[in-house]
Parts: C-alpha cells; structure tokens; sequence
C-alpha cells in the first residue's frame, strides 16, 4: 500500500461482497483509494437472484454500471405480486410497468447475484482487491487500526470498513461481539432453467405466494435462461447457517404440499436447492469507533422481505464515499456523520422487513382475511415510497441545509 497522507487516507476494505466492492467502487469515483481484503480465494456470489429496486438502480447508474448490468437484468412489469397459497387469487401488485420510472425515475430489475456483483466489480482496479485474505483480528489499540491475517501478515490502515457480512469480525470491535440468533426459519434456494419453467414464472413479475407458516418468492433472470425461487419455511433444529448447504426437490415440495398446483409444478422442475437457517440480529446503535465503520450486512443486516439488504448496502457505500471524501482529514467526525446520516433508515428498514415475516405467514383465519383486506388499501407502489425515492445526494443536502 502507498504511504498515509491526510488528503489521501489509506483506506482498507474487508470483504468484498457486493457492499465491499461498492464501497471501494464509490470511495474510487470520489477520489479516494481504498484496498479491498476478501478471505475467499475467489470473488464469488451464490447462484440465486436478486431484486434491484428504484433506489439501487440509481446508484448503480451513477458508477456508470447500469449498462452492463441491463445486458442480464429482466425489466418487471409487476413488482410484489401477492397471490394467496392456495389458489393463487392476486390479493396485491405493484404497477411497475406504468409507475415506477414516472415516480422514481428507475425501474426495478432483476438481476443474477454473479452478474451484478461482476459489473461492481469492474468498476474498481484488479490490483486493489486482495484475494484469499481471511481477517481474524482488528486491533484498535495502536494508533492505527490494524488488521491481522490468517497468514500472519498485519494491515494497518488510517480507515477500516468492515464490510465482512454478517458474521462480521469487525462488528465485533465495536459492538459487544456476539453471535447471530438464529430466526427459527429457513430459506430454500433454487434456479429453474427458463426453458422448464411455467409460462406464468417467465413472466416479467416478482410473485410472492403467501400462505401459513410459509411463502414462496419467484422471478425470472438472467435475460429469462433462469427463473429465480426463494421460500421461507419454519426450519428443523439441526440447520446450520451457510450458503451451500444443500436439500432436496423432495424437502422442499413437502413444505408446500396442498398448494396451488402450479407453485408445485415449478418447484419440482427447479435444480437441486439449497437451504440455509435464517440469523437474525438486533439493530446496533452505533456502527463506528474512530476511523473504523461498518457497511452492509456487517452493520445492518435485515430479513430478506423487503427485497432490500443488498441496496442498503450499495447506499451505505455511496453515503460513506461521499462523506469521507468530503473530510479525509478527520475520518472519525467523517464517520460519525455517515452513520448518523444511515443508521435511522436501516433501522427503520430492519424492523419492517421483521414484521413482515409475521404478516407473510398468517395462518388462515381472521387476522389473515383483514391482512388480505387491507391490501386493497394502499398502492404499494406509492406506500413504498420512502424505500424507492431515497437519493444519498439529496439526503445529504438536507442534513447541509438543516445545519
Ligand atoms: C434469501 C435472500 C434474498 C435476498 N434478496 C435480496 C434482494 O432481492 N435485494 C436486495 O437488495 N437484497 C437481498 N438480500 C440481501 C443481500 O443478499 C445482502 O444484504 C447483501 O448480499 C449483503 O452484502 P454485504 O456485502 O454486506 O455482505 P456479504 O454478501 O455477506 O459479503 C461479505 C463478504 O465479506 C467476506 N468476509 C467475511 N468475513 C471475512 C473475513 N474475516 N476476512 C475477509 N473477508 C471476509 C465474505 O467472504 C464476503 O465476500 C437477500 C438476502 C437473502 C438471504
């Protein structure tokens, strides 16, 4: 690494998922060279999908990687189709095709995790991500944070942002370090090949089947070769939490037996799933200690139902750039201003995205008929507003002009 400079701080990113790769991607557009340390021998992302809603688009255009990425991302029509488990009645749908880009100026997309971790990716030098680089300790006692290796090697840098994911070794040096809980559910994970799926999943709609205890999200990706399923069950005692864990077309049918039939019919043409346990993590109430921060997962991670984990984290990085840019001199006030300006959002998000597990997974009865009712009653498309509209440019004019 180049020798420390108050106007060019030497800045280490560990982990180098999409919010890592973001971070180092926007803190490059503002000037500022960062180091990105990624314990894995490659840069990998699991073969599943993802939403890309409004507020996401429009940071990944502003790296200038929108064009790339639209090479594999499917345009929606619909967005958050909600369709009850047994019949598949439409109980609610976003109108993306006529609103979205007319309120948000985006669309939604959706898009493979390789693909829009790829076209990230290619917006930071090669020679400044370091591979195979597994962190063990952060010491904050010198006076700069150092990072130690598995290898032996020590990294000291004037910033560190622990964007290390949800078991995060950094989290664990400014929070008291303990480990995720565990959510008591389990997420099921599988690709389609578009050729096998139903003409109803190939449509451009993100649909999400409801039913007790259970759901079950679909879209197309990869330009329509793939259809993307995402379920939530109540899991077993003995799930551990990792991304390749495997299960079978058999387990996962079972958890969705007596549904629609042609829920049925697409689970069973998927390829064999994986299946994970859920963690769960209370918000923290503060993410930085002096020049060190967290981004992503690392800081805020959040069920994954509102479809929104990965676009914090790409808003965090743009935050953080911006604000460390804009006071290289002093990282720890330039922190605490990142933190002060995302933790509420987050949070706010982390806790919707909780509620929603209970609401997705009413049993049949009452509160499921009035839940069902009250779908009627906003256009989620306008109701999510806060989410899509967010802008970190304009949030921070705000806080400038509220002095
Ligand atoms: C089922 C499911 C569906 C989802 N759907 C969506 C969606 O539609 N839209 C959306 O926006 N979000 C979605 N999310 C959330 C999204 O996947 C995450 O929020 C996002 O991937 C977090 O990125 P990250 O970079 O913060 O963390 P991670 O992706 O976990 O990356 C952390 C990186 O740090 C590395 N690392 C960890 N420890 C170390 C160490 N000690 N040393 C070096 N490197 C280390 C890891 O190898 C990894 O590469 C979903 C999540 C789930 C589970």
């Amino acid at each position: 690494m180049l020798g420390s400079n108050i106007e060019t701080p030497e800045i280490a990113i560990l982990g180098g998922g999409i919010g890592g790769l973001a971070a180092a991607a926007f803190l490059r557009r503002a000037g500022l060279r960062s180091m990105v340390y990624e314990q894995a021998p490659a840069l990998k992302e699991v073969g599943a999908g993802l939403v890309v809603a409004p507020n996401a688009a429009r940071l990944l255009r502003r790296l200038g990687v929108m064009e790339a990425l639209l090479r594999g991302a499917v345009r929606l029509d619909v967005g958050w189709e909600f369709r009850r488990w047994q019949d598949g009645t439409v109980l609610s749908a976003e109108d993306l095709a006529t609103g979205c880009e007319r309120l948000y100026g985006e669309h939604t997309y959706t898009v493979h995790r390789a693909e829009l971790l790829e076209v990230i990716r290619s917006a930071v030098p090669e020679e400044t991500v370091r591979l195979g680089n597994r962190c063990t300790t952060l010491d904050l006692g010198g006076e700069r944070p150092s990072l130690r290796f598995a290898d032996g090697e020590v990294v000291e840098a004037d910033i560190v942002i622990g964007a290390d994911g949800v078991h995060s070794v950094v989290r664990g040096a400014i929070a008291e370090p303990r480990p995720a809980a565990f959510s008591g559910l389990c997420a099921f994970r599988a690709l389609v090949p578009g050729d096998r799926a139903p003409s109803f999943a190939r449509r451009h709609a993100q649909t999400l089947w409801i039913g007790p205890n259970h759901h079950l999200v679909h879209y197309p990706i990869s330009a329509g070769r793939f259809v993307n399923l995402v379920a939530f069950a109540p899991a077993g005692e003995d799930l551990v939490e990792s991304w390749t864990a495997q299960a079978t077309i058999e387990e996962f049918l079972l958890e969705f037996d007596g549904w629609d039939p042609r829920l049925v019919d697409l689970i069973r043409a998927a390829e064999t799933p994986g299946r994970w346990a859920l963690l769960d993590r209370a918000p923290l109430p503060r993410w930085s200690r002096g020049p060190v921060t967290l981004l992503g997962d690392a800081a805020h991670p959040m069920f994954p139902f509102f479809a929104q984990g990965a676009a914090q984290a790409i808003e965090d990085a743009a935050v953080l750039s911006r604000c460390l840019a804009e006071e290289p001199a002093d990282p720890a006030r330039a922190l605490r201003r990142y933190e002060a300006l995302r933790l509420p959002r987050t949070t706010r998000l982390q806790a919707v995205s909780h509620a929603r597990s209970d609401i997705n997974h009413l049993p049949d009865g009452p509160e499921q008929r009035a839940r069902d009712a009250s779908f009627t009653e906003n256009d989620p498309l306008v109701a999510n507003g806060w989410i899509y509209e967010y802008d970190p440019d304009v949030a921070m004019a705000a806080e400038t002009a509220a002095g």
